[in-house]
């Protein structure tokens, strides 16, 4: 035989890791790769799973390639989805690598799941009959097809039994393909009874769909307006289309009642995605949303990196939400990335909320985005009556947090058996540790943040980097002993308050670091909304979405916490937590009530919250981005430096920044200390660059990393692309 060239061809393989483009690979004779294909080739020493890519192979010497070593049994990866993952590389500016990394992100599923063997009756009957037999044949009788475990343990016999059968003739063998994740949902299982607006709005998102076409639409409705029963509408179109449909959450706390609402209306859960979601059931929803059997997802932002083949809608629920947004590795925010991506595909998004980003609301003001109303809520329910305390005329008592307000009415409420919720957005027992003899303050050794104290576990933690130490008796300064105070309050020292005024009420704290993680925290929640509780103290996780039907008293401990930090989109956060707050209380007909305590009662945030004039605090809101350039009327990027010591970080900052462009319409602000200044040990600092509306934000970047000085040693450069605070 005469000697041939090993490999016909070549391919661009888009592998997980830094790569700037696509790496080439022989493809050698026999197989068949095409754009999309999972693929299994060598990486230096590893073996690792990448994605063929678009375009031509490089022009390489195909006797000198590696080969790929294997095509995965597993529908290609679509082309829009390739689309998306280039389009999300060059907006953060990371490697196209880095984002197929999130798409990657289920090794085990590119392999098919395995059929199982399983057993089913044939006409022979059993020779001689027993009790066993006969309960066997009983249960085996739908004509279904079994596994021999499965059937001995559904008749309640031992597998001997089962066996016995078989060697008759009995039964045979059959291969059982694998079980879907979750049953197809029935759009027509319980359709709800829409009032005439929510009809309007369902309508509308429904001729959306119907339509197809990329368009998007902000869902603006006051909490407990019933958006998800309105948009379930919209759902239910693009399964009857037989398209897949995603439904971005912010909270994975938030997704089990979630699953059950779904439930209820269509009769099956959707299938859940988030990083909690143990392996097994990772690697079988990612199959079989990539094989198109799986039609409805409910996950959090790292969904958008499925790889859905027919997807038809997608939802962004609470999406003025920060937890969209990705800081880490690949600066993203989802919100956005979800409208290209429906952009891309060519089919509708629909953004609810009951208290839009400002971002969105501008879209839909300029016409860019539909914007549909629910101005009431649901039924009989009325939002609650929401009011101010001034701090300053009603202190709370020496050592309390708590004015004698909120306690008279907290023990209304109680004596009503109606629930409290107070809201402080803080973990722990309190915030700062001091020593009343020499003013040391207990700082984290490795962050510029201050320890908080957890009183239940008797440690000081640092709530950026986890460093965890014992709370010592004496200071570690001075040695005196039990001069240590607690400056502050978190969480825990408000249930202690709440405890000595109210020793027989039923008191819960719920927080993310509950000890028991989210499955306490599920039976906490669910706890609360069965009335098991008569008080809860919580931080933002209690904030959101949940329904708690005997909730009348919404008190919230430090209203102006959020308005602190200096950064211009406190104002919008601060409100748009203390409406999410405060939207918990009278979800059903009960009079309630909202008690916000604060210092400054007529910020203006206070003013909107308490006169529910939304309008005017997003018109405030918006003229003031706009007159000073701040998104959208803007745009923004950060690079953030961090190396070792102060002086690397910043001098390499300062580096950068002389290395910018020059031009008229972006400027570059910094460096300076980065929000958090020292993290992990690193010390960080932030150039803040500031551009018109239509600069390119990304070139500009680009060109001043290209320009500036080389990113060697232990330093580290990371771009973030509209970020979350300026
Ligand atoms: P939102 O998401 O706007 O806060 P929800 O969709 O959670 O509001 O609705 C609030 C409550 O009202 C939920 O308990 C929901 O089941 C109920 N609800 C809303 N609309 C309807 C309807 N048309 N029929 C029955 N229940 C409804
Ligand atoms: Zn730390």
């Amino acid at each position: 035989m005469s000697q041939v060239s090993p490999f016909s061809s070549a391919a661009p393989v888009l592998v997980p890791m830094p790569a700037e483009r696509p790496y080439t690979y022989a493809v050698p004779p026999g197989m068949h790769v095409v754009p999309g294909s999972i693929v299994r080739v060598p990486l230096g020493p590893r073996q690792v799973a990448g994605v063929v890519w678009d375009g031509e192979a490089g022009q390489v010497d195909a006797r000198k390639l590696r080969p790929i070593e294997q095509v995965f049994d597993c529908p290609p990866v679509s082309h829009d989805m390739r689309r998306f993952v280039d389009w999300v590389s060059q907006y953060t500016l990371s490697p196209p690598g880095m984002v197929a990394r999130m798409l990657l992100r289920a090794p085990e599923a590119f392999d098919p799941e395995p059929w199982t063997e399983g057993i089913t009756l044939t006409d022979v009957r059993p020779e001689r009959m027993t009790g066993a037999r006969e309960r066997v044949l009983e249960t085996a009788a739908d004509g279904f097809a079994w596994t021999r475990s499965g059937l001995a343990h559904a008749a309640g016999v031992s597998s001997s039994v089962i066996d016995g059968l078989r060697e008759q003739g009995v039964f045979e063998t059959v291969m059982i393909p694998p079980r879907p994740v979750v049953p197809e949902p029935d759009t027509t299982y319980a359709a709800a009874e829409l009032m005439p607006d929510q009809r309007m709005a369902a309508d509308e998102l429904k001729a959306g769909v119907e339509a197809g076409g990329f368009r998007v639409t902000l869902l603006d409705g006051v909490t407990g307006s019933g958006k998800t029963e309105v948009y379930f509408e919209a759902v239910a179109e693009a399964i009857e289309k037989g398209q897949q449909v995603l439904i971005l959450l912010p909270e994975i706390a938030l997704t089990h009642a979630f699953l059950e609402r779904f439930q209820n209306r269509f009769g099956a859960k959707p299938a859940e995605w988030h990083s909690d979601l143990p392996p097994r059931m990772r690697e079988r929803v990612w199959r079989q949303v990539a094989e198109g059997t799986l039609k409805v997802v409910a996950g959090a932002r790292s969904a958008l990196f499925l790889p859905f083949q027919d997807l038809g809608l997608i939802v962004v629920d609470e999406e003025h939400d920060p937890a969209y947004k990705q800081e880490d590795r690949v600066f993203y925010n989802a919100r956005d990335m979800a409208v290209v991506r429906a952009h891309i595909g060519g089919f509708p998004v629909v953004l609810a909320s009951a208290t839009p980003s400002v971002e969105s609301r501008v879209n839909a003001m300029q016409g860019r985005y539909g914007r549909v109303i629910l101005s009431s809520r649901f039924a009989d329910a009325a939002l609650p009556d929401l009011r101010t305390i001034d701090m300053r005329r009603a202190p709370p008592a020496r050592g309390g947090f708590l004015s004698p307000l909120l306690l008279q009415r907290m023990a209304a409420t109680l004596e009503q058996g109606e629930q409290s919720l107070l809201f402080l957005n803080r973990r722990g027992y309190a915030p700062l540790t001091l020593c009343r003899s020499c003013g040391h303050r207990f700082g984290c050794p490795v962050c510029s943040s201050w320890l908080v104290e957890h009183r239940f576990r008797g440690q000081l933690i640092c709530h950026h980097c986890g460093h965890t130490e014992r709370r010592p008796d004496a200071c570690p300064e001075c040695g005196t002993v039990d001069h240590l105070v607690a400056c502050g309050p978190g969480v825990e020292r408000i249930a202690e308050e709440v405890v000595s005024h109210f020793p027989e009420a039923r008191t819960i704290v719920l927080s993310s670091d509950i000890l028991g993680g989210v499955r306490r925290l599920r039976l906490e929640l669910e706890a609360i909304a069965n009335g098991d509780a008569d008080i809860v103290i919580g931080t933002q996780l209690v904030a959101k979405g949940h329904n708690f039907p005997n909730m009348t008293l919404v008190g919230v401990v430090d209203a102006d916490l959020g308005l602190a930090n200096g950064d211009p989109r406190a104002a919008e956060r601060t409100y748009q937590l203390l409406s999410q707050v405060t939207g918990r209380a009278g979800r059903t007909g009960k009079k309630s009530l909202g008690l916000l305590q604060t210092y400054q009662p007529d910020h203006p945030v206070m003013q909107a919250i308490v006169s529910g004039d939304s309008e005017l605090f997003y018109e405030r809101e918006i003229g003031e981005r706009e007159r000073t350039r701040l998104p959208p009327f803007g745009r923004l990027a950060g690079v953030i430096v961090s190396a070792p010591t102060r002086a690397e970080a910043e001098g390499h900052a300062r580096a950068l920044r002389l290395a910018a462009p020059e031009t008229a319409d972006i400027f570059v602000l910094g460096p300076a200390e980065a929000p958090l200044a020292l993290l992990n040990g690193r010390h960080r600092f932030r150039l803040l660059v500031h551009g018109e509306r239509r600069a390119d934000m990304q070139g500009f970047v680009r060109a001043m990393l290209a320009a500036g000085p080389k990113v060697r040693g232990q330093i580290r450069v990371q771009v973030d692309i509209d970020p979350q605070s300026f």
